[in-house]
Formats: structure tokens, sequence, C-alpha cells
């Protein structure tokens, strides 16, 4: 099976029947990126492939009692993926199914999310997923602010190990906590913008997706922008 072919049958899972491919955009930055890119400096851990460094890290976010939702929680969520990914994914917070596997992105929201990489020509396992919120909030409602800030520097620690080239944050929740700001999701898709220097587009999150057929169209012109900063970076 070709590659097109192959993609094409990911894009029409994903809801999508036909596309045409389009004249590249240009990757624009506005001045609410810029100033997105100039928020508070992320110190980042090196580049690094320990499996101890790693295992560490894990040990210290499932013994984490930082913020109240360790009490309600089954299990910590880490992450999952390559730890030399290029693509890095990063969604809201765990929701029940993802709380009792201890993993994200599970079922049917996981599911379309594993279309929708694929479609980019990715593999699950060729990325690494994780989430603002390493424990789920109760009733899968909104994180509280202080819940995001408590819980960052694991995911700052994720970033700064895994180096991708890009990170698709998914969802208003994850690209606002993100970007640091309440712009609405409608406003943040469509531009390249920066977190602790690494190039992040914004999307959907999957399991909006599901409810909301008419945006799997936006979505993929999300993915193939965030496919276009992968290129280049591949490229330099
Ligand atoms: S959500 Fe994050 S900060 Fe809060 S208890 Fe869980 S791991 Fe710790």
């Amino acid at each position: 099976m070709s590659e097109d072919t192959r993609r094409l049958q990911y894009l029409h899972a994903m809801g999508i029947q036909s596309w045409r491919q389009r004249a590249p955009r240009e990757i624009t930055m506005g001045m609410d990126d810029r100033s997105a890119a100039l928020t508070p400096p992320v110190p980042l851990v090196s580049h690094c492939d320990s499996a101890a460094v790693w295992d560490a890290l894990q040990r210290t976010v499932a013994a984490c009692t930082a913020c109240p939702l360790h009490r309600t929680r089954t299990q910590t969520v880490f992450g999952v993926g390559d730890h030399h990914a290029s693509c890095m994914v990063i969604g809201e917070a765990p929701g029940e199914r993802e709380d009792l596997k201890g993993e994200p992105f599970v079922g049917k929201a996981g599911m379309l999310l594993n279309e929708m990489l694929q479609a980019m020509g990715l593999k699950r396992e060729e990325v690494y997923i994780s989430n603002i919120l390493k424990c789920r909030p109760p009733q899968n409602r909104d994180p509280k602010p202080e819940e995001a800030a408590s819980c960052e520097p694991f995911l700052k620690q994720q970033v700064g190990l895994v180096q991708p080239q890009i990170i698709v944050a998914v969802g208003r929740i994850a690209a606002q906590n993100l970007l640091k700001t309440q712009t609405p999701i409608g406003r943040l898709r469509g531009k390249v913008h920066y977190y602790a220097n690494i190039p992040l587009v914004v999307t959907y999150h999957p399991a909006y997706l599901l409810r909301s057929l008419l945006d799997k169209r936006k979505a993929w012109d999300d993915l193939k922008l965030a496919m276009k900063v992968l290129r280049q970076a591949r490229s330099d």
C-alpha cells in the first residue's frame, strides 16, 4: 500500500471524505504569539536518553501530592511514547479511562488521535504523549490554574528530555495553559507558537472532534501546519 493510499485511508477514518492539497501557507506568527514566546523562560533539563532519569521523574510524579488531585486519582498518568520523538502531543488531563489505565489518550478519543498521527505519517509509538495534568480532575472538570501550575514542572521536564521538533497542543485547555493566554482556540490555530523555544501548533481535542465532525477538516489543516514545521526542522 502506497504512503498516499495509507494517508487517504486514515483521513477517511478521521471523517474527512476527500481533500485537496492546497498551496502551503506561510507560517505566521502574530504579536500575540510573540508575547507568548516571551513568557517566562522555561528551565529545561538537557536532552537525555538516560532511562534512570526518566524512571526517577516518573517515580516523582507517581508520589506527587503537590495539589489536591492526588486524593482522588486512581493513579498518575505520566505519559507514553518515544523519548526521542520528533513530535510531542500535549493534552489537557486524564479522563476516567486514562485514570484507570494509567495511559493518556485511550478509548475512542485515543483511537482518533492515533488516526490523526497516522495522517501525519507518524505511529503512536513514534511520538511522545502527555498531558498538562498527571492526575484526573473529578468528573473531568477543567483543570484549575493552581493545579496546572503545580503540575507544569513535570511537563517542562518531559519536554526538556524529549526535545521534540514540534509540539501539538490538543484542545483549548492545553493550548491556553501552555501559551499562558485566554485567547480562544479558534484564534490560536493556524499559527506557530513556541513553548520552551520549541514550535507549537494548536488543534482541537480528539474528544471534541468526535462530537464536531465539521471541525475535522480544520484539524487536518492544523496537522498539515505541524507537518510543515517538522519538514522544515528536518531539512535544517
Ligand atoms: S496533578 Fe500533578 S501536581 Fe497535582 S498531584 Fe497530580 S502530579 Fe502532583
